[in-house]
Formats: C-alpha cells, structure tokens, sequence
C-alpha cells in the first residue's frame, strides 16, 4: 500500500493533553458533582468555569506559555483546579510536597525558576521563611481554604490576592490556549530525595494523557466512580488519577488530612468507591481504632503503591471489605508504571496465596511500551525464573522527558535506550515482576545480598508488629548485618528475642535480624519510611 499522499492534518492529529478531558466532561456532565470538599460541592460545569477563571486571571497576572507555576497546597479544589488552568496556558504546574522545610522549599522554587506560587494558608509560617531565602520577589496567591486553619486569618497572607479573589476577576468563559505540542512540558516534580540531591523531573502533556487512561483503565474507573483523594496530589500529580477521574467524569472527593477518622465517614458519606495510599496510609486504616472503622455495604477499591505491600497488609485489608490493587512505578513514570494484574484462576485461591500473588508488581500497564528485568550495564533480560536478580528497565511514553537542568542524571537514567528504575527485581515464569530492593537498600552479608523487603514480609506476619523495615547496619566481620526497626501493634508486647526467633523460623539464618530497635518510624510525606534516616540510627550499633 503506497499511502504516500495520506498527510497528518489537523482532522487526524491533535496533541494529546490531559486538559481536554475536563472539556469533555464539561460538556457529557455539566450537572454532575465534579469536586466535592466539605460543604462544597461543585458540577462538572461549576468546575471547568473555575478552571478557565483561574487560568484567565494566571494569564493576566503575566503567567505565558513555558512560565512555571508552584503551588503548595493539600488535597483541595485549588489544587486540582491548577492542574488544568496551568497546563491549559502551555504553563509548567509545579506541586510542592507540603512536608519540606523552607531550605528545601526555596531550592526548588529557585531551580523551577517559580514566576508565581499558589500557597495554602496553613503553609504560611514555613513559607514566609522559604521566600525569605529565596531572595528575590514572586508573586503569591493564597489560598484561603474555607475547611482549613488559618481561613479568613490576615496574618496568613504572603500576597497581595486570595485565590477566590483571583477566580472572581477571571473570565468564566476564557478560550485558553491549550498546547501545539504533546511533548510541551506540563509538570515540574522534585523528586523527595530519599536517594540523594532532589532532581525535577519533567513531564509532557502525551505522557500525562497517556498514564491518566492507562490508570483508569488499571483501576477500573468508571462514570459513577467517586474518588477519595487520600493520596497527595503532590505527588506525582496524584500519580495522574487528577485527569484520570475527570476523563472519565468520576467525582473527585477532596481531603485535607489522612486520618482514619476523617477517611472512614468520609466513605460512608459520599459512597467513595475508589482510594489510593501508600502501604503506610493502609496500615493506618487496618489499626485504625475499632470505634472509627467501618464497614461498607459494597467493596471499596484501594489501589497502593509507592513502597512494597506486604502481603499481610494486603490480606488485611481484604478482610476489611476492600479490594486491593498494586501498582508499582516512580516519578520518572508519572507514578504507576506497573500493576499485579489478577488472573482469572486467583479468586479461587485462599486469601493468603492471593495476597502473595498481589504482593508482586506484577506487569506493564496498557500505556507503557515495554519493561524487563536485566542486567543494568548491557540490558540485557535475566531468565524468568523467579531467582535471578536484576534492575527493572522502563521504556515508553509514560516515562519522564529527563530531569530538569541535569543533563548527567537525564544521560545516565536513560543509558542503552531504557530507564533505569534503581530497583531490583526477579521475573517470574509468569512474566510478573517481583521487586526485592532499591539497589541502595540491598544489605550484603558475608558476600551475600539480602532483600530488605523479604525480611520486612517476616516481620509484617508477626501477630504483634504494625510495621517494620530493616536497613543495613554496618559490622567489621561481616561487612553489613540486618537491623530490624519494629513498631508494635498498640497495647502488644513483643521482645528482641521473640522477633529474631519468629525470623528464625521463617528465613535463613543470615538474613535474620541482628538487631531489633522498636518505636516509630521515620517517614516522608509520601508514606514512605526513611531507610535513610534508619540507616544512620543503625550505625552506632555497628559490631
Ligand atoms: P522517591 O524516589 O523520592 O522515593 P518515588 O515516588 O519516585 O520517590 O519512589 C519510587 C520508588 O518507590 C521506586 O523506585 C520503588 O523503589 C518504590 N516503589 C514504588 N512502588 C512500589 C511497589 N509497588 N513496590 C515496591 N516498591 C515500590
């Protein structure tokens, strides 16, 4: 077939944008509830007015095509609003995590080169002192939020205008621009620095459209689904799911807070059928007092990811009534990369083999082109046979531009055409990937490599143990030793002795915790503990 003359014209080829999908929700659902937040409760209609009133007044405070927009906020309206105003200018959306201090804060405002931040008032005090060191002028819109502290405060001001104040002066009917180009940057996210210096990682309106219906698609999104935003929109842009719930005119649940206390009446309230969350913001559900859980006349869908589930956590929250998916993906993959697919035969299963087969990353999404497991340094496949070691390569559409300004980190992530995840993994027969560490979290004993995560799954088992992680702990003799920090269930007692007997049972002798520390455990925004933080606390215990 010569189709030579067949050209791309504009009738067959338009970038692809996330933006477009609140146009057409707009026009399918007007009178749909769209976003809901305490009181607040607005369509479809009332929605996208807000959008193109945010993006008029953003156009006319001088934001323009490639200018990039902070914002530090929690899960409300205006934070979901900005990720389509912003990006509907060809502007750069960049969602602060709301946990940095002000030297962080200031780090990335001046390496995004913010021209204007948006800034929930709760965040005033840290931010007055990031803006301090920032050293130069921007221009601030505080977001008064009428469910949060410090609403109608004064004192909370950074700027000169609210964000209700702007969205009044803006144009409810604004035709904004969109993109000519789906590789045009849509979003600027510093990665939380667990592995080192934070990088900004960029993403493209293709890739951001692409992810949001891969995640649909994974989640089992649907017209009547309503969202609860538990997991922060910050990061990752909420893993997508911000256009995700939109493309497919779902309803947006918005919240402030995770806790358990708002999260369960909130479900109950609203007829929230879908979730997402750290394992950490699961856990914090399963040993939620008994006075706040609830159960649901219909099975919630939770999906997690971010770290890796252990299968109990899992299993517990299926016995809760929910229904669990693990997603498995990073910043660089606009999030969710991967998910554990549930084959036909796995309902019949036991809940206990289930929720080991869901513990595994599992596979590709429909919109990631490819993924393998292999050797880092030729890229080439390990054999799937759930045993050999190597790092998980990304390759497609949902992953990254590069890193922001770091074209040493860009060539690196990216070398022999694949990006390189950090992380270790086994292929099973199956074709599902198993995630055994972060390359940096391997603890090497006496010549041989430990998974912290098979460790941690031991522990996550012990009846009287909420959570756990094990780092490395450094020994003259033999080289790292496992160390084991445990928080126990409240009102459970457990000793070292009992912990390291429960170990010894279960894995081989020299992947048993040496150590045992327990009290809480440090961890990020995002959920995730701080084996970087555990790692220097193990140090003083070196042998
Ligand atoms: P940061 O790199 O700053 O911690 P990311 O959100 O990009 O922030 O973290 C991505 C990392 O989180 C992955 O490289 C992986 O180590 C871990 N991770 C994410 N999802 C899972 C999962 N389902 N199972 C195991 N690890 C996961």
């Amino acid at each position: 077939m010569d189709d030579r003359d067949l050209v791309r014209n504009a009738a067959n080829h338009v970038p692809l944008s996330p933006v477009t999908f609140l146009e057409r929700s707009a026009l399918v659902y007007p009178g749909k509830v769209a976003v809901r937040h305490g009181r607040l409760a607005y369509t479809y209609a009332e929605f996208a007015a807000r959008c193109r009133r945010l993006a008029s007044a953003l156009a006319a405070r001088g934001v323009r095509r490639g200018d990039t927009v902070a914002i530090l906020a929690p899960n409300v309206p205006a934070m979901l609003e900005a990720h389509y105003a912003v990006p509907a200018l060809g502007a750069v959306l960049n969602p602060l995590n709301i946990r940095l201090d002000a030297g962080a804060i200031a780090v990335c405002l001046a390496h995004g080169e913010a021209k204007l931040l948006l800034a929930d008032a709760e965040f005033a005090p840290v931010l007055r002192d990031a803006l301090a060191r920032l050293g130069r002028p921007i221009d601030v819109v505080d977001i008064d939020d009428s469910e949060g502290p410090g609403h109608g405060d004064a004192a909370s001001r950074l700027g000169q205008v609210t964000y209700e104040e702007l969205l009044a002066r803006g144009d409810p009917a604004f035709a904004w621009p969109g993109v000519d180009d789906e590789w045009a940057p849509l979003a600027l996210l510093y990665t939380s620095g667990t592995t080192g210096d934070p990088k900004g990682v960029v993403y493209h309106h293709r890739g951001a459209y692409l992810n949001a219906l891969g995640n649909a698609l994974a989640f089992g999104l649907a017209p009547d689904s309503v969202y609860l935003w538990t997991l922060p929109m910050f990061h990752c842009n909420g893993w997508t799911y911000t256009w995700a719930v939109t493309a497919v005119g779902a309803t947006h649940v918005c919240l402030r807070r995770v806790d358990p206390a708002l999260i369960f009446p909130a479900i109950a309230a609203h007829g929230v059928t879908h979730l997402c969350g750290a394992p950490i913001v699961l856990n914090l559900l399963i040993h939620a007092p008994e006075s706040v859980k609830r159960r649901f006349e219909r099975v919630v869908e939770v999906a997690t990811g971010g770290a890796a589930p252990p299968s109990a956590v899992i299993e517990a929250m299926e016995r809760m009534g929910f229904r669990v998916t693990h997603l498995y993906g990073l910043t660089e993959s606009y999030g969710p990369a991967t998910l554990c697919e549930p084959q036909p035969g796995w309902s019949d299963l036991p809940l206990a083999g289930r929720a080991q087969k869901m513990a595994r990353q599992g596979v590709p999404l429909p919109t990631l082109a490819s993924l393998v497991v292999a050797d880092p340094r030729t890229a080439r496949s390990v054999p799937r046979d759930g045993r050999t070691m190597g790092e998980v390569l990304l390759r497609g559409n949902t992953v990254m531009k590069g890193y922001l300004r770091n074209p040493a980190a860009t060539a690196a992530a990216f070398e022999h055409g694949w990006y390189h995840t950090g992380d270790l993994a086994v292929w099973h027969e199956d074709g599902y990937i198993e995630i055994k560490d972060r390359s940096k979290d391997v603890i090497n004993t006496g010549g041989e490599n430990v998974s912290s995560l098979e460790v941690e799954e031991c522990l996550y088992r012990h009846p009287a143990i909420m959570e756990a992680a094990v780092v490395a702990c450094p020994d003259s003799h033999w080289g790292e030793t496992p160390c084991a920090f445990v928080t126990p269930k409240e009102g459970a007692a457990v000793t070292a002795e009992e912990v390291v007997a429960w170990c010894r049972e279960r894995i081989a002798h020299f992947k048993v915790p040496r150590h045992v520390v327990f009290g809480p455990l440090p961890k990020t925004a995002t959920g995730k503990i701080q084996k970087n933080v555990l790692r220097d606390r193990a140090k003083p215990l070196a042998r």
